[in-house]
C-alpha cells in the first residue's frame, strides 16, 4: 500500500520546467531510490515533499493528508523527517542538544528559543536523544560540539536528528555524498537497520553501490520526468537508463 502518493506533480523555475508530470508511488514499508542525471529533478521533488517548495500543479498525499498547502512543521508533526543535500546541524551546539530540539519539535509541534531552557532539563528526552546517538555509533562524543564533526560523523548526527522523532517517512538526499567508502559502507548498514524497523524511506543516491545494496524499488527521474519506475534487478540493464545518463 502507497504511504505517499505523488500524481501529476509540475514545477517551474521561471522558463524552466523542473518538474513535469510527476507519478510516484512509494509503497510502505519499503527504501525507494530516485537516480538520475544531474538537474533531473531530484531535490526539487523532494522539496515538494516537505513544504520547501510548492508544486503547481499535482498532488502529494501522504498517509491519507495532503502535504500541499500546510508549513514544514505540520509535515514533520504528521511522521515525515529528511536528511537534506547540505548537512544542517546546530554547528555551534553539542551532539545531544542537536538531537534533543528535534524530539522537542517534535512533542510539542514547534521549537521556540524560549523553550531551550526546559529542554535541556528534560530527562526523558535527553535519555531518548542519548539512545539515538548510541544507534548511529555517536554516544561517545555526545558533549563535543556538532561542527567539529568529519563529514561522515555530521550525516550520522543528522540521521539520529530525523530518528529521535520516530518518523513513519524518512526522505535522504544523497545521504553518502562526500563520504570515504568506510563511511558510506557504515551508512548502508545503518539505513539496513532503520528499514528493518519498518520506515519507509525515499532516497536520493548517486552511488550505485548504495542505491543496488538497499533499494527495493528505483525510480529514474530525467528531465523533471520518471522516465522508467523498476525493481533494481531489471534498472542495470535497461537503456533507457543508461541513455539518460549518457545523453543527460
Ligand atoms: P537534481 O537534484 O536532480 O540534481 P534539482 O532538483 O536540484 O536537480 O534541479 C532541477 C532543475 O531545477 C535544475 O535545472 C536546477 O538548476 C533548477 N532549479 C532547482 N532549484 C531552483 C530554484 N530555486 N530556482 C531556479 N531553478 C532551480
Ligand atoms: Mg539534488
Amino acid at each position: 500500500m502507497a504511504i505517499l502518493s505523488v500524481e501529476n506533480v509540475n514545477k517551474r523555475f521561471g522558463g524552466l520546467k523542473a518538474l513535469d508530470n510527476v507519478n510516484l508511488q512509494i509503497d510502505a514499508g519499503t527504501v525507494h531510490a530516485i537516480i538520475g542525471p544531474n538537474g533531473a529533478g531530484k531535490s526539487t521533488l523532494l522539496n515538494c515533499f516537505v513544504g520547501r517548495l510548492e508544486p503547481d500543479t499535482g498532488s502529494v498525499m501522504f498517509d491519507g493528508s495532503s502535504l500541499l498547502g500546510i508549513q514544514p512543521h505540520q509535515i514533520n508533526q504528521l511522521g515525515v523527517s529528511r536528511v537534506f543535500q547540505t548537512p544542517e546541524i546546530f554547528g555551534n551546539l553539542s551532539l545531544l542538544e542537536n538531537v534533543m530540539i528535534p524530539a522537542f519539535a517534535k512533542r510539542d509541534g514547534s521549537f521556540t528559543m524560549n523553550a531551550w531552557m526546559s529542554v535541556s532539563s528534560e530527562s526523558d528526552l535527553r535519555d531518548m536523544a542519548m539512545d539515538m546517538l548510541a544507534d548511529v555509533g555517536l554516544e561517545a562524543k555526545s558533549a563535543d560540539i556538532a561542527g567539529q564533526l568529519s563529514r561522515g560523523d555530521k550525516r550520522r548526527l543528522e540521521l539520529a536528528m530525523c530518528l529521535v522523532q520516530q518518523p513513519k517517512l524518512l526522505l535522504l538526499d544523497e545521504p553518502t555524498a562526500g563520504m570515504a567508502r568506510a563511511d558510506t559502507n557504515n551508512t548502508i548498514d545503518l539505513m539496513k537497520r532503520i528499514a528493518e524497523r519498518g520506515v519507509t524511506m525515499v532516497v536520493i543516491e548517486h552511488d550505485m553501490h548504495v542505491v543496488f545494496s538497499l533499494a527495493d524499488k528505483i525510480s529514474v527521474l530525467a528531465q523533471g520526468t520518471v522516465i522508467v519506475e523498476d525493481l533494481p534487478e531489471n534498472i542495470k540493464g535497461d537503456p533507457r537508463v543508461q541513455e539518460a545518463y549518457l545523453g543527460g
